[in-house]
């Protein structure tokens, strides 16, 4: 595990950048784009990529071009393309007009293909996939040359319009580039640019029945669209030299490739390959599911924006790949909703307490403050009375030496309220179970101080029972049970060992303060002691809100920056 300090880390790109900048070699010019496939819901580590792209063309005066990069028809939808845009402009960046598709493109990168066949530097390959696979070759034996690489221009041309026009079906024949068969890069071993498809596609309709390929598109595309900079995760780093040959080739703008190391977390996955699968076979309600590491799941969990900036600002960028602690993504996270959100008392578990001595059918309001990390946000009024609620882990009747919260003749306070003692419980008389705990209240105590300086060694939060607010809590977990993925990037068969069976636990009949009542969606809270939770805007009603627990108050992360320094 990486350990990572609090500050900003070092970053090896905006060094690069800086130096061009003081050459002169782009003219001043900083472009970058981000290029998302539209074939799934953006994900934790799309975040770092949009931060490192959007964030670097920023501090550089430079521009950020959204790039759909939809070369597979059969993969793509509509949906992922609005989806990406919602997230990227949640996390509040801004591509202004420059909203790209590798499809746009098609007409341009038909006329390059072209115009490598007349250089003599593509031809088309009448051998089949499979025997393609079988002549590349091996990282350790050369490939062989197909006896169709020495077709004539004039052939290649002619048999590549007819690929466009939709003479040949499926499958008989490709468009591949003429480097090398015995490189010992096997990318550079005749790559295939372009291949037949019959499938609609969702922007050119039935325009193209050939698709290009990654390789010969996306270079194309950050050519064309002047990109400088066109930066890129590490598996790319063996694409590079086949990026700089197409380039070179065509002899058009040629942007400079730079490789970076994904992020990697603990406790999830982050391949949409694998999301995909955890969405359609039903492990999680759907990409927005609040468990999944997708920018839509984290929103909705009630992750911010400005934490998911901070996190990727801290991860900082290497070369080297490494697996980032979640710890470090809720440290991010609790950091910011401490300043911003509103503290409040919700009883999760409730155990009704009667105090004794209370007068009956008689309310008082108790001043409680919304957030002491910021006084500006001023105070609120709760209500007390002889009945109120409190967390049922709060009590135990035979407890061990170190409990110090409420047990029969301990004395605990009240948060905003008073002292009260347990004098008694009252038990299910068929179970057993503590129904019930009856208490007195000292009056001397209301605010929470007593004025003889007697100590207390617990400070409960608490519900007055008349008007407590009944609503729905979910509380989530991770949803792995590993701490980190142990075959990150490849395909796992089998989720089912893998899955923690107790991610998600719904919570019915909770009890909360009554100013709760009107919480809306997507408001932001920290329930005291229990919590940051956050109003979900899909399953919430109005007057009924469903509260989703975006993360508890327990710091893991200070506890492994400990262990990891010894
Ligand atoms: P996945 O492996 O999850 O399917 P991908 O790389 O195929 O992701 P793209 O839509 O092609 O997904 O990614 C868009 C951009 O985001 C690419 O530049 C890619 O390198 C980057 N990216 C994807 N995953 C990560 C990650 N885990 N960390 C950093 N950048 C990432
Ligand atoms: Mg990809």
């Amino acid at each position: 595990m990486a350990s990572i300090d609090l500050k900003p880390a070092s970053n090896f790109i905006r060094n690069i950048i800086a130096e061009d900048q003081e050459t002169g070699k782009w003219d001043g010019r900083v472009q970058t784009r981000f290029p998302p496939e539209p074939n799934g819901y953006l994900h934790i580590g799309h975040a770092k990529s949009i931060c490192i792209n959007f964030g670097l063309a920023a501090e550089f005066k430079g521009r950020c071009n959204l790039r759909f990069d939809d070369t597979n028809p059969t993969k793509e939808e509509q949906e992922y393309v609005e989806s990406i845009k919602a997230d990227v402009r949640w996390l509040g960046f801004d591509w202004e007009d420059r909203e790209f598709y590798a499809s746009d493109y098609f007409d341009t990168l038909y006329a390059f293909a072209v115009d490598l066949i007349e250089k003599g530097k593509a031809y088309v390959d009448s051998l089949s996939a499979e025997e393609i696979r079988s002549y590349r070759g091996t990282l350790t034996e050369p490939g062989r040359e197909s006896p169709y690489r020495n077709r004539t221009v004039a052939e290649n041309r002619d048999l590549f319009e007819r690929m466009r026009n939709g003479e040949f079906p499926a499958g008989e024949c490709v468009l591949r580039a003429k480097i090398d068969m015995a490189s010992p890069n096997l990318n550079m071993r005749d790559p295939v640019m372009y291949r037949i498809l019959f499938a609609s596609h969702h922007r050119t309709g039935d325009k193209w029945c050939i698709y290009p390929t990654y390789d010969f598109a996306h270079g194309q595309c950050d050519s064309i669209e002047g990109i400088t900079h066109s930066i890129c995760t590490l598996e790319f780093e063996d694409h590079r030299p086949l990026y700089d040959w197409f380039l070179d080739a065509l002899e058009i703008h040629h942007p400079r490739q730079i490789e970076f190391a994904r992020l990697n977390l603990t406790r999830t996955v982050l391949s949409k390959r694998k999301l995909i699968r955890l969405v359609e076979e039903g492990y999680v309600t759907g990409w927005d599911d609040p468990r999944m590491p997708t920018l839509s799941g984290l929103r909705r969990r009630g992750y911010t924006p400005q934490a998911i900036r901070n996190f990727c600002e801290r991860i900082g960028v290497a070369r080297r790949d490494s697996t980032v602690d979640m710890a470090l993504l809720e440290y991010c996270l609790r950091e910011d909703l401490n300043r911003t959100a509103p503290r409040v008392m919700a009883v999760l578990r409730p155990l009704k307490v009667v105090i004794e001595n209370y007068p009956e059918n008689h309310t008082e309001m108790l001043k409680a403050v919304n957030n002491p990390e910021d006084p500006g946000m001023g105070t609120r009024q709760v209500p007390f009375s002889r009945e109120i609620y409190i967390e049922r882990g709060d009590f135990m009747e035979d407890p061990p030496k170190k409990f110090f919260r409420l047990s029969p003749g301990r004395e605990v306070r009240l948060r905003y309220a008073y002292f009260i003692t347990c004098v008694g419980v009252v038990k299910d008389e068929k179970t057993g179970e503590v129904k019930e705990v009856r208490c007195t209240y000292d009056p001397a105590t209301r605010g929470g101080d007593a004025p003889d300086g007697r100590k207390v060694k617990a400070t409960l939060h608490w519900v007055s029972a008349p008007q407590a607010f009944d609503a729905k809590v979910r509380l989530y977990d991770y949803l792995l049970n590993e701490t980190s993925e142990p075959d990150a990037g490849k395909d796992t068969p089998e989720f089912k060992e893998r899955i923690n069976p107790d991610s998600l636990t719904v919570l019915s009949g909770c009890k909360l303060e009554p100013g709760l009542a009107g919480a809306l969606p997507e408001n932001r809270y920290q329930f005291e002691r229990l919590g940051y939770f956050f109003v979900d805007p899909v399953d919430s009603a109005p007057g009924a809100p469903v509260f989703n627990r975006t993360v508890t108050l327990r710091d893991t992360w200070a506890k492994i920056q400990k262990q990891s320094r010894g």
